[in-house]
C-alpha cells in the first residue's frame, strides 16, 4: 500500500488542491487522484481549483472542478503541485479545516507543509510521482489521460531536462490504457487561438537580448492584454518560446498584474539555476523553470534579476 492508497483508505471525506493559476500538471494531476478515488472508492470527494482553462475540458471529471473552498472539513486534503501552503491562494483553509493531509509534489523548494509528503525534485511532473503512488492495473484510460496530460505539460512534451527514461517508461505505460495521446498533446499542448498567437508575435516582437545575449525577456503589460482580449492563460508558451532563440541561456517572461507588481516566469538551459533567483524573491519552482511575483517597475524588475543572473554565468 503507498501512502496515498493508506490515507485515501482512513478518509470518509476527501478535498483535492492544486496551486494557484493551475497549469496542465495541476489540472491533471488534481483530476487523475478524483477520477481514481471515484472509480475505486466510495468516498465523498471533491476537487476545488481557481479557474480551469477550457483546453483541458477532454478530462473525466473537469465539469466537477469548484471554483470556491467547500464549506464542511473534510478528513483528508491532497495537495499536488503546490509547493507551498501560500500557492494554495484561497483553498488554504480547506488543508487547515481538514483532519489529515498529503502533499504530493516534485519542486525543489516544497519543504514539506502536509502532515504527510511525497515529494520528488528528481520527477518530471506531480503526475509522475502520482503514477508512483497508485496501482497500475487499477489505473483506467480517464485516469491515464489526466497523468498523461501533467508528463507532457511540465516537460513540454518530453523536451525538457526533467525527463528522464522513467518518465518515458511510465508515459508508455499510459500509452497502453489505450488513450489517444496525439490528440492530447496537439489540443492541450500546442494548438493556440487567433488571439494567443497573435500576443506571442507581440511579445517576440518586443523582446530584449541582455548580458551579451546570453539573456532575453519580454514584458506583456496590462493595457496590451486587453487590447487583445487575453487574460493570463493565454500568455502560457512566451517563456519557452524565448528559452530556445539561439545563444539563449536565461530567458524572462513578465506580465503585469498590478501596479508596479509583475508575475515573473524564467526558464533556463544549461547554467543558470532560476530556482534560487525566483526563491531569493519570495517564489520557488524547480533548477531549469521557476517563477516569482516582483514589484517595481519593469526596469526595476529586470535590473534586479539580472544581478543574480550575471552572478551564475
Ligand atoms: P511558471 O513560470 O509560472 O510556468 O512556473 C514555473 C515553475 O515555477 C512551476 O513549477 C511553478 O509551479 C513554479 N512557480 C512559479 N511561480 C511561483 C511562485 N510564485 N512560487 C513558487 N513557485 C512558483
Ligand atoms: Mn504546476
Ligand atoms: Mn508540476
Amino acid at each position: 500500500m503507498t501512502k496515498l492508497e493508506t490515507m485515501i483508505g482512513r478518509a470518509e471525506s476527501i478535498v483535492i488542491l492544486g496551486h494557484v493559476n493551475p497549469d496542465g500538471d495541476c489540472v491533471g494531476s488534481s483530476l487523475a487522484v478524483y477520477n481514481y478515488i471515484k472509480e475505486q472508492y466510495d468516498k465523498k470527494v471533491l476537487v476545488c481549483l481557481e479557474a480551469v482553462s477550457e483546453k483541458f475540458s477532454y478530462l473525466a471529471g473537469f465539469e466537477q472542478i469548484q471554483n470556491q473552498p467547500g464549506q464542511e472539513a473534510a478528513d483528508l486534503c491532497i495537495c499536488l503541485d503546490c509547493s507551498n501552503e501560500e500557492r494554495l491562494g484561497a483553498f488554504k483553509v480547506c488543508l487547515d479545516g481538514a483532519k489529515e493531509s498529503i502533499c504530493i509534489d516534485h519542486h525543489v523548494t516544497n519543504e514539506g507543509y502536509a502532515a504527510e509528503n511525497v515529494i520528488d525534485p528528481s520527477s518530471s511532473s506531480t503526475c509522475q510521482v502520482l503514477f508512483t503512488q497508485m496501482e497500475d492495473e487499477r489505473i483506467s484510460k480517464a485516469v491515464a489521460e489526466c497523468l498523461y496530460t501533467g508528463i507532457i505539460h511540465d516537460t513540454g512534451v518530453f523536451r525538457h531536462s526533467n525527463t528522464s527514461a522513467k518518465t518515458m517508461e511510465i508515459a508508455g505505460k499510459l500509452m497502453e490504457k489505450g488513450i489517444d495521446f496525439s490528440t492530447i498533446i496537439d489540443d492541450s499542448f500546442y494548438k493556440k487561438t487567433y488571439l494567443q498567437s497573435q500576443i506571442l508575435g507581440r511579445a517576440l516582437l518586443e523582446s530584449v537580448s541582455f548580458l551579451d545575449k546570453q539573456c532575453i525577456f519580454t514584458v506583456v503589460r496590462k493595457k496590451d492584454m486587453e487590447f487583445y482580449g487575453v487574460d493570463k492563460s493565454d500568455l502560457e508558451g512566451i517563456v519557452d518560446q524565448l528559452r530556445i532563440i539561439e545563444g539563449v541561456e536565461c530567458a524572462i517572461f513578465m506580465y503585469e498584474v498590478g501596479i508596479h507588481m509583475y508575475k515573473v516566469s524564467m526558464r533556463s538551459n544549461k547554467k543558470v539555476d532560476v530556482s534560487r533567483i525566483a526563491a531569493y524573491f519570495g517564489g520557488g519552482g524547480h533548477v531549469r523553470a521557476a517563477g516569482c511575483t516582483m514589484s517595481g517597475s519593469f526596469y526595476d524588475v529586470i535590473n534586479n534579476l539580472s544581478g543574480h543572473i550575471e552572478k551564475q554565468l
